[in-house]
């Protein structure tokens, strides 16, 4: 796994049981990522871009910047009213990207919808892509080079990696195809992980026959009660990227609960792959810092 960071964290302090706990596990690589960026000669910079007050967005942003000043980065918000046209948001990349005190910039999704998204993203210069949405970095994961990666598919490559389980040639079942989680995740299963991988849509015809031969499931289809969990493999590993706010609390795609007999780890919701995603940002901002400065 070249492209996955290992921070050797001992399995025990985040692997409970059946339980891949990501909250602690995040938690030891945001201290090992604090420790890193200490020792460079000038702080990593991450500027986040707030358009607009969706109030979603508004609690993720907050909680980036909060994980990032922890990690002693220079974290900055730009919050910018929705009113802004798309040419004043690319004249602020420019200038952050002209600005050498900063490395990572983040433009929180979704944008207005006078906004063309592709279009902002792509002017983020790619070495200060913190998200790792930029469509080289996207391809460079594609062409097995160096690249910055989408934080939450590789979040997940990190938990399997610090799990130490040896997945090489297993079957990864990836449900869902969207640029930042879907498709990142099946590539990274593939050359990373060296897995056989099937990426399901909604147009996939007989979902269950490919659920049911995963060595890994990774759901991140933004939907619940799709999956029946008789469908699972016995011994599977069980990833759970989707986020629902329901009035019982965030959970996931899956009813892990139904499933947890069978599978040999399984991520909860919360606390299983979403603070990996922060942990990763922070990660990449890092990595950016430390190619830039030469370090
Ligand atoms: P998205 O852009 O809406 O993509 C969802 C994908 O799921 C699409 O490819 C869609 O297929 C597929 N899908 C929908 N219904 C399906 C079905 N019945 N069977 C199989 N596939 C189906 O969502 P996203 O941005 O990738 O996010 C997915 C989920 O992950 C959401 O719940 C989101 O909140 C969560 N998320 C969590 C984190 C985290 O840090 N934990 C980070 C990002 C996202 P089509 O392409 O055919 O439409």
């Amino acid at each position: 796994m070249k492209r996955v960071p290992f921070f050797q964290i001992p399995r025990e302090t985040w692997v409970s049981g059946k339980k891949l706990l990501g909250k602690n596990l995040a938690a030891a690589v945001r201290e090992e990522i604090r420790q890193r960026a200490e020792k460079l000669s000038q702080k990593p910079g991450l500027v986040t871009i707030l358009v607009g007050e969706d109030p979603a967005s508004m609690v993720y942003v907050a909680s980036k910047e909060k994980a990032a000043r922890a990690a002693g980065f220079d974290a900055r918000v730009d919050r910018l009213l929705d009113s802004i046209s798309e040419t004043e948001l690319l004249q602020k990349i420019q200038h952050y990207n002209e600005d050498s005190s900063v490395h990572g910039i983040l433009v929180q999704l979704p944008l207005p919808s006078h906004m063309n998204s592709a279009r902002v993203l792509q002017a983020i210069a790619v070495e200060k892509d913190a998200d790792g949405f930029h469509h080289e970095n996207m391809g460079r994961l594609l062409a097995g080079e160096d690249a910055v990666i989408a934080c939450t598919p590789l979040g997940v490559m990190v938990m399997l990696r610090e799990l130490g389980v040896d997945i090489t040639g297993m079957h990864a079942v990836v449900l869902g195809r969207s640029n930042i989680v879907g498709k990142p995740m099946s590539v990274l299963l593939l050359e990373e992980g060296q897995c056989t991988v099937t990426t399901c849509h909604s147009r996939t015809r007989n979902l269950r026959e490919h659920v049911s031969r995963a060595d890994i499931l990774v759901a991140a289809m933004g939907r619940r009660g799709v999956v029946d969990p008789e469908w699972i493999k016995e011994g599977a590993i069980v990833i759970d990227v989707g986020m629902h706010r329901t009035d019982e609390g965030l959970t996931g795609d899956l009813d892990l609960a139904a499933m947890e007999s069978k599978v040999s780890f399984y991520t909860p919701v919360p606390g299983g792959v979403g603070p990996m995603t922060i942990a990763m940002l922070l990660y990449n901002t890092l990595r950016n810092a430390e190619k830039i400065q030469g370090a």
